[in-house]
């Protein structure tokens, strides 16, 4: 029966804006086609959506890699290798910057997507042995920043706790000739507290799982999880799709590639053993209510380890140092003051160790010769998240994927409109919900939710999550985005607990608990950071002396931080050329080959691939200043070649009219050529390459 098909019936629409109808249904059924057989593939225009199979597909072979390169895009059947090879021909034929914006939920493929281009560059780019080595550590630097950065949560096995953007740089032969990182935002509250179900970041299984017998003796550990505090909240240390044990030398190894000399192997693993240690000290309550320490030997390996003095360590601990005049007053903690000062410290030491690593990947990547260059940026962040508890990270992650969804908005749906109008393009505007609504809610100055979350932080006296509450719901009560306890019923009839509020999200509601959010801002106190700083571990030594002279400034809160570092992540990537992917999870429990309708049609409704799909079908995929497209094109036709007397766009035309491009194939703006379909462009280009 199979043969009586056409293609289209068997393995469906390779490109969504050649759908006959753009319906949702359509959409899905397409989707749908394809995934049953294995084709996690299609596009809308130059946009790529991918559905994540839960299963090795052999798609991702050197003979593939060599099908994709430098081929036309619409030539061959939609794969993630075309998108990075039409990006990297681009660049080197206009010598401009690009980047790759890979989107979707946690779990739904963004960062083996990520890992794909990656390899994709370094077997097509060209190479020399000693390019080979920057390429080998742009390759290993991935398994060293997954496992301390990467943990099991419930939605993905290896989740990405940090927000990751990577410059791959290319010389004008196409070569990579650097790369550079800058990270965002490290999940840190892992490092002390799990929920259920989920583990700590991977490097502490790893060491305790694969670490050698005398390193494990070196640094005092046990080799097994089960004994520290910081590993077995989430009671299931033990992962069957994990194995810690390879994934230890594979570490060891990558650390070897990026250039980390064996005595800082040393302290970093010092660092990570410190901070189980620090974990497992336990403090109780003496008859006045102090917390002292209940355990020594615990205390002891943690200062040996960070080399700071052991009774220092202890005090600080337990103590906060109130400097008064000339005196100084030791106030004891609680037992709960502890817990938080030894928890802080471990977020604290684990967070700019991470940093630390981030730096020295950098400086083995980095390029010798940075002269003439273009990049191709690679942006691998987490994913929209909801939990059954919802704290500050979530806030932050959200909080950058409406970011990212407005950038996409303005750069792809809004931009687009904006020049039909400006081109004096007929036009049928499409309609899309625009998210800066909701961006605004969080970000606005003075008026959004982090200002308010940083003037409770940085008031003196005790801001509690009522008072941040209360504040919340006088400046945006009536906000359509956001809803608190006493507004719940009146608005989504659903409760709210007392000290939760819930924003109502471009990919869903979401309910936060603004206990966590408050108490998540917090730094160190400051004799600990005294502390710290006279360590003799080189690694921390280096990090907390930067720190240290930081701390005398007024203190930003780390979610004002975190609005910076993505304001500027956004004008980075508004400087270069876009290319998308989508990546949409397939079903919630990780199984091969299940296509859950429900939670799909949800992903693709958010993500707007609909509207994206709407204006790329009334919309032209191409357009050419009218004297870039001449100049380019006009040996195709004698009346053109060599010469052109009159204004560029009736050379156009008279050029457009020689190649048989038919009336609904393009349209003359203002100052551009429109091209409806690429693939117009793509024939022209191959007449192109043969005259
Ligand atoms: P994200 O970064 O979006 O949270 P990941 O890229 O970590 O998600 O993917 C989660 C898991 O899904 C991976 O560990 C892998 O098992 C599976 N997966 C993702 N993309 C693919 C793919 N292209 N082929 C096979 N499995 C995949
Ligand atoms: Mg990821």
């Amino acid at each position: 029966m199979e043969g009586a098909l056409t293609a289209r019936d068997r393995v469906g629409i390779q490109d969504f804006v050649l759908l006959d109808e753009t319906t949702d249904a359509a959409f899905l059924s397409n989707l749908k086609k394809r995934f049953s057989r294995d084709l996690i593939y299609t596009y809308i225009g130059t946009l790529l959506v991918s559905v994540n199979p839960y299963k090795e597909l052999d798609i991702y072979n050197k003979k593939q890699m060599e099908t994709y390169m430098g081929i036309n895009f619409f030539e061959l059947p939609p794969h993630i290798y075309a998108l990075a090879d039409n990006a990297y021909q681009t660049m080197l034929t206009e010598f401009d910057n690009h980047f790759i914006l890979i989107s979707g939920e946690s779990g739904a493929g963004k960062t083996e997507a990520s890992k794909k281009i990656l390899q994709y560059y370094a077997v097509s780019c060209p190479s020399t042995t000693l390019l080979n080595t920057v390429r080998d550590k742009m390759l290993m630097s991935n398994p060293v920043l997954e496992a301390f950065g990467n943990a099991k949560t419930l939605k993905n096995d290896n989740s990405s706790r940090f927000g990751k953007y990577m410059d791959i740089q290319f010389d004008s032969q196409g070569d990579a000739v650097g790369g550079h990182i800058l990270n965002y935002l490290l999940e840190k509250s892992r490092v002390v507290h799990q929920n259920h179900g989920e583990r700590n970041f991977h490097i502490f299984y790893q060491l305790v799982e694969g670490g050698e017998d005398d390193l494990l003796h070196q640094l005092g550990l046990e080799r097994d999880a089960q004994h520290y505090n910081y590993l077995t909240q989430g009671e299931c240390a033990i992962v069957s799709s994990i194995n810690d044990r390879n994934d230890w030398k594979t570490v060891k190894n990558a650390l070897q590639i990026i250039n980390i000399e064996e005595i800082n192997t040393n302290h970093l693993f010092g660092i990570v053993s410190s901070v189980l240690h620090l974990g497992n000290i336990r403090f109780e309550s003496n008859s006045k209510g102090q917390a002292v320490l209940a355990n020594n030997d615990e205390l002891r390996w943690v200062s040996n380890l960070l080399g700071v003095d052991a009774r220092s360590l202890q005090e600080g601990l337990t103590y906060r140092k109130i400097e008064a005049r000339h005196d100084q007053v030791l106030s004891p903690f609680t037992v709960d003051h502890a817990i938080y000062a030894r928890d802080a410290l471990a977020k604290a030491i684990y967070g700019q160790t991470f940093t630390w690593l981030v730096n020295r990947i950098n400086e083995s990547m980095e390029n010798k010769d940075p002269s003439r260059k273009t990049v191709i940026g690679l942006l691998d962040i987490y994913g929209f998240e909801v939990f059954y508890v919802n704290s500050f990270e979530q806030f932050c992650i959200n909080y950058c994927n409406e970011k990212l969804q407005q950038l996409f908005i303005q750069l792809t749906l809004a931009s687009e409109q904006e020049e039909y109008e400006a081109e004096g393009i007929e036009w049928e505007p499409v309609q899309f919900f625009n998210n800066k609504i909701i961006c605004d809610l969080v970000e606005e100055k003075h008026r959004g939710i982090i200002s308010i979350l940083d003037e409770e932080c940085l008031r003196p006296g005790d801001a509690t999550d009522l008072t941040f509450l209360e504040r919340l719901e006088d400046k945006m009560g009536n906000h359509p985005h956001f809803v608190t306890h006493k507004l719940a019923d009146k608005m989504t009839r659903k409760t709210l607990e007392r000290g939760d509020f819930r924003l109502l999200h471009y990919a869903g509601e979401v309910t936060y608990c603004s206990h966590l959010c408050l108490t998540r801002q917090n730094v160190l106190f400051f004799s600990l950071l005294k502390l710290i700083c006279q360590s003799k571990n080189a690694i921390v030594k280096e990090c907390f002396s930067t720190m240290d002279a930081d701390s005398r400034r007024r203190p930003e809160t780390v979610a004002t931080q975190f609005k910076s570092s993505l304001l500027k992540l956004t004008e980075i990537l508004m400087a270069k050329e876009a290319w998308y992917i989508r990546c949409l999870k397939s079903n919630e429990s990780k199984q091969p080959g299940q296509f859950d309708e429900a939670l799909i049609r949800h992903q693709v409704k958010y993500l707007g691939l609909m509207e994206h799909l709407r204006v790329r079908r009334a919309g032209f995929a191409y357009r050419r200043k009218f004297d870039v497209f001449l100049k380019r094109y006009k040996p195709l036709c004698p009346a053109t070649w060599p010469h052109w007397r009159g204004e560029p766009a009736d050379g156009v035309e008279v050029l457009v009219q020689h190649l048989g491009y038919l009336p609904n194939e393009y349209k003359m703006g203002r100052t551009k050529i429109f091209i409806r379909h690429p693939r117009t462009l793509y024939a022209t280009e191959d007449a192109f390459e043969k005259c």
